[in-house]
C-alpha cells in the first residue's frame, strides 16, 4: 500500500541463516505528524489573543505610569504580567519554529550564508543581553567564511548557543565564539566559563523542555526549546553538535559542518 511505512531489518546468524524483520511504522508516523500539527495549530491560535493582551497591558501601563496616585502594587503587578506575556510570546515563537523545522523538508537550504556578519550581529545582540553584567564576548572568524544553508535557521541556532552562554555565565564571565575549518569540515564553537553542566545531563540536553535546573531557567528567561531548535537546524544542515562541560568551570558547544556545506575557496597570493 502506497501510504504504508515499513522498517525492514535483515539479520544473518549461525551458518548463513537469515532473519527478516518487517515492522509497520505507519501508525507511529501518523501519530507523530498529528502531534506536530497539533502543537503548530495551538501555537498559531494562541498568538493573536496574546498579542491583544500584550497591547492592552502596554496601554494600561502607560496610563498608570502617568497617574501619580497609582499604588506601587499595581505597577508591580502590571510589570509581572508584561514579563510573563512576553515569555509566553517567546515560547509560542519557539514552538512554531520547531514545528516548521520538523514538518518541512530541508530542500531550500542552499544560500551561501556569510558567517562573519551573521556571528558579529549575534555577538552584538548578546552584549546587549548581558547589559550591566558586562560579559567579555570574543569572536574569531575569517571574513570570507560561509556555510551553505538557511540564514534564518542558522541565526536561530547560533544565537541560542551564544545567548545560553551569556545566560548561564555569571557577570563578567568570558564567552568565546570561534569558527575554523579543517580537512573534516567547518566547526563553530561557543565556549563559556560559566556554571557548567553535570555530564549526566548532557545526552538529554537537546530534548525539548529538558532543563538541568528548572528554577534557574525561569530566572534566565529561556523557553526550554533552545537546544532542541539547535539540534533540528543542524540535522537539516547535515551537521551535528558535540557538548562538553565541567560543572563550575564552563561549557563548550561545537557545531560540526561537513565539507560539502562549507565554502572551501582558498586565497592564492599572486
Ligand atoms: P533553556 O531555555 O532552559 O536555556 P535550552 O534548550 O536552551 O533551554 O537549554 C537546555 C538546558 O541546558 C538549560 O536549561 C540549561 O540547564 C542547560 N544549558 C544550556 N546551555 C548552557 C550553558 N552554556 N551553560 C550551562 N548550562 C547550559
Amino acid at each position: 500500500h502506497e501510504n504504508r511505512q515499513l522498517q525492514i531489518a535483515i539479520t544473518v546468524y549461525g551458518q548463513g541463516n537469515r532473519l527478516l524483520l518487517v515492522r509497520d511504522v505507519s501508525r507511529l508516523h501518523q501519530l507523530e505528524t498529528m502531534r506536530t500539527d497539533f502543537v503548530a495549530n495551538v501555537s498559531h491560535e494562541l498568538r493573536t489573543p496574546l498579542t491583544v493582551i500584550s497591547g492592552y497591558l502596554e496601554t494600561l501601563t502607560d496610563g498608570l505610569e502617568m497617574n501619580p496616585d497609582t499604588p506601587p502594587v499595581f505597577k508591580r503587578a502590571l510589570s509581572q504580567m508584561q514579563e510573563q506575556a512576553s515569555r509566553m510570546q517567546r515560547l509560542i515563537e519557539d514552538l512554531l519554529l520547531l514545528s516548521r523545522l520538523e514538518a518541512t523538508e530541508p530542500e531550500r537550504l542552499s544560500q551561501a550564508v556569510a558567517l562573519y556578519p551573521l556571528l558579529s550581529g549575534i555577538v552584538n545582540d548578546a552584549k546587549a543581553l548581558s547589559g550591566e553584567n558586562q560579559h567579555q564576548l570574543q569572536l574569531e572568524c575569517d571574513d570570507g567564511s560561509s556555510v551553505t544553508g538557511d540564514t534564518m535557521e542558522l541565526r536561530s541556532a547560533f544565537s541560542n548557543l551564544v545567548y545560553n552562554a551569556v545566560r548561564y555565565t555569571p557577570a563578567g564571565g568570558k564567552v568565546l565564539v570561534k569558527w575554523w575549518q579543517d580537512q573534516e569540515g567547518g566547526h563553530l564553537m561557543v565556549q563559556d566559563n560559566g556554571v557548567g553542566i553535570d555530564p549526566v545531563h548532557i545526552p538529554r540536553l537537546t530534548e525539548r523542555f529538558y532543563r538541568v535546573d528548572k528554577s534557574r531557567s525561569h530566572v534566565t528567561g529561556g523557553t526550554g526549546l533552545g537546544l532542541a531548535i539547535v539540534k533540528h537546524v543542524l540535522l537539516r544542515h547535515e551537521a551535528r553538535i558535540s557538548i562538553s562541560s565541567h560543572p563550575g568551570k564552563g561549557s563548550r558547544f561545537i557545531c560540526h559542518f561537513p565539507l560539502s556545506r562549507i565554502n572551501q575557496t582558498k586565497t592564492i597570493n599572486v
